[in-house]
């Protein structure tokens, strides 16, 4: 068996290979393990990383190396508390040992099927236990490998449901300004981050959007739901009206923004803009991929809000982040549209080789457990009035203009600085993992907060206290206090 040395120092343990049956792996000795990844690559050259100034983190790289529970190993030897989940995604926390069983032992059973025209167990069981957790009614399940995927899978879905009803001049998406719903063509095209649109063409046709509902004006220092902005949702009739209802296929929101900065919805406006789309035969997307599991103390946004979409994207939390999977769950309505006809033709034109994948299938039903049976999900509903008041406490300090939060989700918004967008935040987000050993992230302005749901009342201080000090050695002449 030949392994190619990697450039750099790695050390391979590799073991002798002895007979091998017809057909089958020759069965002692022959695992190849791959160990001890150097903690520093001779050449970050070759790696394009996403979302990244590359050429800036080249400079003065920062890697990690492992994970633990709430934390995470960097490549200098430190340990720091990971207050965003990894990206928003391990909210059972790192290395979960229900998670890592249950996928070494997936692995050693079957490593792949395909879901084309042939299937697993595991997905079944899967979908199934996806439809005991989602709003009543919502009983189907497609499977995707991530959030992008899951929003292209939606919208696809959304409108190929009108034509399976033989409504095909529906056929307009909206979405919202400042809305993140991935990097798909269909997601950027709904998404309403400027940036992430401009350097791509024309996107899809037929694309509207909703304005955000950001108003510091009026909700700064909001806990959970701001109290202004419910006439937001109203936008969307004058959107109707201008494009002709009967035109529109489907709206996608984040219930709550996640990327943007982390903005909950204004009280009764979700609610408000299912009324219009009921009103207008229009289907209603929540793009779950960050709130879905827990993250807002119940299992959906839609559960805390009371309000059931008609379809809703997730990913991240589905895994624990440990290997990629999303999901889009649906309404009984919306499938059942799909079901007509030939049963021998296939219902959607749509899916993934990984659709379904079983490693993927058993590291999310083994995080549905910790999540439920584990009670973590009960654990981020009890932590969220904590958080909540603890962060509020940042209130007064130099350039801190809002504070948002809802469940174990929160924003810390800063007066930009006129050096530019975003530099404020990224040199408190610095402070914070360089002095007071919490990572946490910058988007624009705002330090995005989303820590894994296993956190206790030491580990909320831990943050809270990094943050003030980070605030407060930042601070320059100009921060006022708001
Ligand atoms: N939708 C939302 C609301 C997200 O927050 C994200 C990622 O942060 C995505 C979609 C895209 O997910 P992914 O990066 O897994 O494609």
């Amino acid at each position: 068996m030949y392994i190619s040395r990697q450039k750099y120092n790695s050390s391979f343990k590799i073991g002798s290979t002895t007979t091998r049956e017809p057909g089958r792996f020759p069965t002692e000795n022959h695992l190849v393990a791959f160990a001890d990844t150097p903690a520093s690559p001779a050449s970050l050259d070759a790696f394009w990383m996403p979302f990244t100034p590359n050429r800036k983190f080249k400079q003065s790289p920062r890697l990690i190396v492992g994970s633990e529970g709430l934390y995470y190993d960097l490549a200098d030897g430190r340990r720091v508390l990971d207050a965003i989940a990894g990206l928003w995604c391990v909210n059972a926390g790192h290395r979960h040992p229900r998670i890592s069983a249950a996928m070494k032992a997936q692995i050693d059973v079957l490593d792949y099927a395909s879901s084309f025209q042939i299937g697993h167990p595991a997905a079944f069981v899967l979908a199934q236990r996806l439809a005991e957790m989602a709003p009543a009614g919502m009983n189907h399940v497609f499977f995707t490998n991530s959030g992008s995927e899951s929003v292209d899978t939606a919208l696809k879905i959304a409108l190929a449901y009108h034509r399976a009803r033989g409504d095909a001049g529906r056929y307009r998406l909206i979405g919202r300004e400042r809305a993140y719903h991935g990097v798909g063509f269909g997601g950027i095209s709904v998404g309403g981050i400027g940036r992430q649109r401009s350097t791509f063409g024309p996107l899809l046709n037929g694309v509207d959007h909703l304005p955000h509902t950001l108003d510091l004006a009026r909700n700064a220092f909001s806990r959970g739901e701001p109290a202004h902005g419910i006439e937001k949702a109203d936008a969307l009739e004058a959107l109707l009206a201008l494009h002709d209802p009967s035109t529109v296929a489907a709206v996608i929101v984040e219930p709550v923004a996640g990327s943007t900065g982390v903005l909950p919805p204004p009280r009764g406006y979700l609610r408000r803009l299912r009324e219009i789309c009921d009103k207008r035969g229009v289907l209603l997307i929540f793009d779950e991929v960050i709130t879905g599991f827990g993250r807002l103390g119940t299992n959906f946004a839609a559960d805390l809000f009371g309000v059931r979409p008609d379809l809703i994207t997730t990913a991240k939390g589905l895994t624990n982040g440990a290997v990629p999977m999303g999901a889009v769950l649906m309404r009984d309505e919306v499938h059942d549209a799909f079901m007509q006809g030939s049963v021998s033709g296939i219902e959607l034109s749509h899916g993934y080789t990984y659709s379904g994948h079983p490693l993927a299938c058993a590291a999310a039903m083994a995080t549905l457990d910790a999540y439920t049976q584990d009670g973590l999900i009960a654990q981020s509903a009890a932590t969220a009035p904590y958080f909540e008041e603890c962060l509020h406490t940042l209130r007064g300090l130099p350039g801190v203009i809002d504070v948002r939060n809802v469940g174990l989700l929160a924003g810390i918004e800063l007066q930009p600085w006129a050096e530019g967008a975003g530099t404020h935040a990224q040199a408190v987000a610095q402070h914070c993992v360089d002095q007071g050993g919490v990572l946490v992230r910058s988007v624009g302005d705002t330090i995005a907060l989303s820590p894994p749901f296993t956190l206790e009342r030491r580990h909320v201080d831990q943050i809270v206290d990094s943050l003030r000090a980070a605030i407060a050695q930042t601070a320059r002449p100009t921060d006022a206090a708001a």
